[in-house]
């Protein structure tokens, strides 16, 4: 496997195995890997992709700056687990490489709801720092395929909704969510959950799946409602459970308003906040 750090190697690289009729898959993360990555590598690699992973710590969003200071670092442990899953590249970028000094690369682009909602209204200006770091990071590797996590859907969606408008050369492909054993979604803030709250975690996709069978029974306020009380009850705090059309992401409010709906909820567990979704109902 080989590390970069700076553009130009990386781009070199790239050229020559795009040469060699190559196909690149590009998974961006902030390291401190987990499984869910690694599944986005494997997917790259089932298509026959050269996998090439980011590994950098978007400074621009994290709207927390105690978020920031505290998201987990483990780059040594990280490149151990790119080079047994096969991964192609690294890339370590320094901020420099990705924010060059003097240069404006902030992306203004109106997403219409996709940001404003959920994630959007408890994490103000996340999504235009991660839109921006993806285009970016998208120019400099340009990669035939994008690898991105179900676990993270509106992300997911607003990438997907950038592409369009920018009309970027890349297909975006989505990756299941990969759960511990008891159901947790894996995320690499799950390390910092004291005991309790790892205890209490698995509550939240319980919930959801429990949501999806009420769903077809009550209306979305009521499935909500309920599934506010469940999480509190499993001692978590939670900050949205919406019912939402997986596509426009706006809420839905009985069973028949959308052929796809998707639950998204975010939780406090203790100071760590978790994020999930799961499909509610897919008739397409
Ligand atoms: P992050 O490092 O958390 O920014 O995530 C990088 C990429 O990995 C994003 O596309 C995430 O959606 C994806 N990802 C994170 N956790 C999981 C998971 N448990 N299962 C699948 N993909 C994941």
């Amino acid at each position: 496997m080989l590390v970069f750090q700076r553009n130009a190697d990386l781009q070199a690289w790239v050229a020559q195995e795009k040469k060699d009729g190559k196909k690149i898959g590009f998974a961006p993360t902030m390291g401190a890997l987990h499984e869910g990555h690694l599944d986005l590598v494997r997917a790259a690699a089932v298509r026959g992709d050269q996998a090439v992973v980011s590994i950098f710590v978007n400074p621009t969003q994290f709207n927390d700056p105690k978020d920031l200071e505290k998201y987990p670092r483990t780059p040594g442990r990280d490149l151990h687990l790119l080079l047994h899953a096969p991964c192609a590249a690294g890339y370590m970028p320094p901020v420099e490489e990705v924010y060059p000094p003097g240069q404006d690369l902030s992306l203004t682009i109106d997403f219409g709801a996709l940001d404003k909602t959920m994630e959007g209204a408890f994490r103000p200006g996340h999504f235009a720092g991660m839109a921006t770091v993806v285009n970016r990071l998208l120019d400099v590797v340009k990669p035939d395929r994008l690898y991105m996590g179900q676990k993270d859907y509106q992300q997911l969606s607003i990438v997907r909704d950038m592409i369009r408008q920018l009309d970027l050369p890349v297909a975006l492909v989505m990756v299941p969510t990969r759960r511990e054993p008891d159901g947790l979604a894996m995320s690499s803030r799950n390390v910092r959950l004291t005991p309790d709250m790892r205890a209490a975690a698995p509550a939240i996709y319980r919930t959801l799946l429990d949501a999806r069978k009420r769903f077809a029974e009550m209306p979305a306020a009521k499935v909500q409602e309920w599934a506010f009380s469940e999480l509190r009850r499993a001692g978590l705090l939670p900050e949205y459970f919406e019912l939402v059309d997986g596509v426009s992401l706006l809420p839905v409010h009985t069973f028949s308003d959308s052929h796809f709906v998707v639950a998204c909820t975010a939780v406090k567990a203790g100071e760590i906040r978790l994020i999930d979704n799961e499909v509610m109902k897919n008739d397409f």
